[in-house]
């Protein structure tokens, strides 16, 4: 069997197309401009990146992006500061905090200064906290990204069995929490999993979020499972040229590929569905704000 391609950049595409048509409506018809700010402290290449990315996709879809760079040696009375006038500014309906944060700074303190209306991330206490209730919340955006094209490839998932390895706050946890609203049965794995290839082996579904190269191989799969492969590693790629690196993820892709019965790819699967759930989440954050209907399809 080769597995259908689950493309994370086209979704992607489609994803912003649905915010920017809501958000041209919601300018129209009340007069709203939906913004994001997004806060990074010091000047991580890596960090740098992806804030550019996110405030260039912002603007797209037609949304306002207030980026907000501050020196690496920032007090975290400053961040906190800053924090707050963000939360009482009207115009402002989602906040990123780009992690992670310089070492001085307690990246729990200011992640739940956020107000978790804004919180666009859904790293903040309640919305954890709403999550693993079931309830209304802000939901976190690389598994909200996974979910949706999960949803999109299989219809309904439940019933389904669904092994998620990797147990991180911003990963692995919601994650599971979601495939569980959905009504799948989850497995959580992570390092200390005794036979973890046979948990694997029993799922229809695999997510890997763990950030160890090519450590899932087509062996671990169930004939036509589905794979999402959320890891992102960087390494050398001296076919390229002398110095060149590749992304490559945490599933073997080319052992994966020849069990599966769909994989999303390195790069070009879940990356591109992150930012994409961002804005989604911005968009949700600012029709709630303003009491308005939500956009159907862009959250859990
Ligand atoms: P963390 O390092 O926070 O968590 C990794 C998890 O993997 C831990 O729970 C750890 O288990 C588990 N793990 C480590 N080694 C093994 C092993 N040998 N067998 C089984 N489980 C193992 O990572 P994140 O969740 O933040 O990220 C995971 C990956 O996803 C990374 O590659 C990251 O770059 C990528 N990522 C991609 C995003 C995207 O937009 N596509 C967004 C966020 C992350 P334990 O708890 O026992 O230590």
């Amino acid at each position: 069997m080769t597995a259908q391609i689950i493309d994370g950049k086209a979704f992607a595409a489609t994803v912003r197309d649905k915010v920017a048509g809501h958000v041209a409506r919601l300018k129209e018809n009340h007069g709203i401009t939906p913004g994001l700010a997004v806060v990074l402290v010091g000047e991580d290449p890596a960090s740098q990146v992806y804030v550019r990315s996110k405030g260039k996709q912002t603007v797209e879809v037609g949304m306002n992006s207030f980026e907000h760079k501050l020196e690496i040696d920032t007090s975290e009375g400053d961040l906190l500061a800053l924090i707050e006038k963000l939360n009482a500014d009207p115009a402002v309906h989602g906040i990123l905090v780009q992690l992670p944060l310089p070492g001085h700074l307690d990246e729990d303190l200011v992640i739940n200064a956020i107000d978790p209306a804004k919180d666009v991330d859904g790293f903040h206490i309640s919305n954890v906290g709403l999550l693993g209730t079931g309830q209304k919340s802000m939901v976190p955006c690389t598994p909200l990204g996974c979910l949706m094209m999960l949803r999109d490839h299989h219809g309904s998932l439940s019933g389904l069995n669904a092994v998620v390895i990797g147990r991180s706050n911003i990963v692995g946890k919601p994650m599971a929490q979601l495939l569980l609203g959905d009504s799948c049965t989850v497995t959580i794995a992570h390092s200390r999993t005794k036979d973890i290839q046979e948990v694997c082996r029993r799922a229809d579904i695999v997510v890997a979020a763990v950030g160890r190269r090519e450590m899932v191989t087509g062996d671990w799969i169930k004939p036509g499972a589905t794979v999402i492969d959320v890891g992102i590693n960087r390494i050398d790629a001296p076919e390229k040229g002398e110095g060149k690196t590749r992304l490559v993820g945490d599933c073997d892709y080319g052992s994966c590929a020849e069990v599966a019965g769909a994989i999303t790819p390195v790069p070009g699967g879940v990356g591109p569905m992150t930012i994409a759930c961002l804005l989604a989440n911005t968009l949700t954050a600012c029709c709630r704000a303003n009491a308005l209907e939500e956009p159907e399809g862009l959250t859990a």
